[in-house]
């Protein structure tokens, strides 16, 4: 996957091109931007093009070190990241196991100062084959502070032939002091159209597919293909069967539905955001009378059913309870108390 299929992306792009072409090569890059819309790949697109042995300015995909990047198998490419077991690579686990870090949680939730002592051991050693010794870690906001006053530490001297690339949605998360030594490549959410042409040309996706798929994503390119899209429909049904009982005052569908809904809580974040996505389409409907700024298109109908009757701002208190429940699960509240609130909260804000 070389630049030129990396879509979407022309302003990152043509930064990293041109500073390969220049052989101006910054030792800390952070790809700033949103999940899921190319950061990764890209990452790996730069990675590749300055080990590249046959090209300058882009990877040619052919040499072995191209080879060996595309299988997470260079010895000069660290990747860090949350827990990941399934994975070839240099992943945080493999480092955990070297280093004997404690936390044997695979959904461990932070990056913790042990992975970074072993990036640092790593960056130590001589480069093994490539021309650069390339880190590459993921979801650095995830980096405990103590890590990251660590990483501060490798920021600070010298990195001779060493490229470390951090990759966050979150800039913010990060020490000043780290961004401050780090050049900072912006990342945008892709358009629609971006990815939907991504998902017919690379993937081979139906047209009338990719339409729905990336209206979905919301200009996540990583959440239009790892859509289980008949899941997500069954998904969206009990939604907006639940906006729609609710709206219509029959609390004992809403009780029962909030007491299943509310044992699943790996599924309940994801299901708020739903409701709350449904609610905002709503709006947009109410508001324009078309489905141009729509999400779930494919089930406007649906959407002008259930909302029929109500006013844009009985709408917008809604979507105002249901990021409210948001908050309070995130603070460990009583899920189905807080559900059902929400629901009344619903019910009674059309009365
Ligand atoms: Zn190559």
């Amino acid at each position: 996957m070389s630049f030129n299929n990396i879509l979407g992306q022309e302003r990152a792009k043509k930064i990293l091109i041109n500073s390969l072409i220049k052989g101006n090569i910054s030792h800390a890059y952070i790809f700033a931007g949103p999940e899921e819309v190319g950061k990764k790949l890209t990452a790996l697109t730069f990675a590749k093009a300055l080990n590249c042995i046959n090209g300058k300015e882009d990877c040619c995909e052919e040499c072995l070190s191209c080879k060996k990047i595309n299988s997470l198998n260079h010895p000069d490419l660290i990747i860090i990241r949350k827990g990941d077991e399934n994975t070839k690579i240099n992943t945080i686990s493999d480092i955990k196991r070297d280093f004997g870090d404690e936390d044997k949680d695979k959904e461990s939730k932070s990056i913790k100062i042990g992975a970074i002592r072993e990036l640092q051991r790593r960056l130590s050693l001589k480069s093994y084959e490539g021309k650069k010794k390339l880190a590459i870690i993921d979801n650095a906001e995830d980096m405990t502070r103590e890590a990251l006053n660590s990483f501060l530490k490798t920021l600070e001297e010298p990195l001779g032939e060493t490229v470390i690339i951090l990759i966050t949605s979150n800039t913010h998360s990060l020490l000043p002091t780290v961004v401050s030594r780090c050049q900072v490549i912006k990342f945008n959410p892709l358009s629609d159209e971006h990815i939907k042409e991504i998902l017919i040309k690379n993937y081979k996706f139906s047209e009338n597919d990719a339409s729905t798929l990336s209206s979905l994503s919301k200009g996540r390119l990583g959440s239009a293909l790892s859509m289980d899209y008949e899941s997500f429909c069954k998904f969206r049904e009990d939604a907006l069967k639940l906006l729609g009982s609710s709206i219509k005052g029959d609390l004992e569908y809403v009780f029962t539905e909030s007491k299943r809904l509310s044992s699943d809580k790996d599924k309940l974040p994801q299901f708020l955001d739903l409701v709350a996505d449904l609610l905002r389409d709503a709006v947009a409907i109410k508001g324009i009378g078309t489905d141009e700024n729509v999400i779930n298109k494919d089930v406007s109908d649906k959407i002008r059913g259930f909302s029929d009757g109500l006013h844009i701002h009985n709408i917008l208190n809604m979507v105002d309870s249901v990021q409210q429940t948001k908050s309070l699960l995130d603070r460990n509240a009583n899920h189905q108390l807080a559900i059902e609130v929400m629901m009344l909260n619903i019910a009674g804000g059309y009365r």
